[in-house]
């Protein structure tokens, strides 16, 4: 074995770890992390940390998230197989990279278009042809495509927004942060049941804020 092939089997066995110790202990969560290559989702010098447990920068002034959040949303998420999941704030696609292998069909939608095109080129090159990207303004929702099982939302809102709450099917969850961007946030779950919306509130979070319409590209 090359030198190389070991490093890099012993990062992906740390960044596995530093998941576990994290609290992501959910076997599929973690075989569809383990599936997923975060490096191809991160452009230039940075994707050399690719499998360090560290949120990381991506075009347009924001991040990847760390990669143990992105466990534990996705495990708070308990997707089925056969869901059809939205996603606001595709990123760099990595999020949609990983629902991808535990859903039946996942649409992602960003307020930048050069995020979506870039996060599709590399869906794409990964093979994941079940997942659909949107450059939209995700507190809308995707009326097109409601209601949907699951969705999660990847930026910190002040308040679930409501047409995202209306888009979810009965029996369904959310997950997503809440609060101020430069105050504490809080991971929070919403299950809609027939008498109405269940909350619970998950672990502190720091995420960029959801904003309204599209946004300026860099
Ligand atoms: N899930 C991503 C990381 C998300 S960072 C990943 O795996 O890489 C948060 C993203 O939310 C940013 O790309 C930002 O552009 C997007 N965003 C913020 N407000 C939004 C809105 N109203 N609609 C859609 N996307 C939004």
């Amino acid at each position: 074995m090359h030198s190389h092939d070991v490093t890099l089997a012993e990062r992906k066995m740390q960044f596995l770890f530093a998941l576990r110790s994290a609290g992501v202990t959910d076997t599929r969560v973690l075989e569809a992390m383990e599936k997923v290559d975060r490096g191809a989702f991160i452009k230039g010098l940075f994707s050399e940390r690719a499998y360090e447990d560290t949120p990381l920068p991506i075009a347009c002034g924001q991040t990847i998230s760390q990669p143990s959040i992105v466990g534990l949303m996705t495990q708070a998420l308990e997707v089925q197989p056969r869901d059809k999941v939205l996603e606001i704030g595709t990123g760099s696609g990595y999020q949609a990279a990983v629902l991808s292998h535990l859903a039946r069909r996942v649409y992602t939608m960003d307020r930048h278009r050069e995020l979506v095109r870039e996060a599709k080129v590399v869906l794409d090159a990964e093979g994941l042809s079940n997942v659909t990207t949107f450059a939209a303004d995700g507190s809308f929702g995707l009326p097109e495509q409601a209601p949907f099982d699951r969705i999660l939302v990847t930026a910190a809102a002040e308040d679930p927004p409501g047409p995202l709450l209306a888009q979810l099917k009965t029996g369904g969850i959310m997950v997503l942060p809440v609060g101020q961007s430069d105050t504490v946030q809080h991971l929070i779950r919403v299950r809609k049941t027939e008498t109405g919306l269940d909350y619970d509130e998950l672990c502190p979070v720091r995420f960029v804020p959801l904003l309204e319409g599209m946004g300026r590209d860099s």
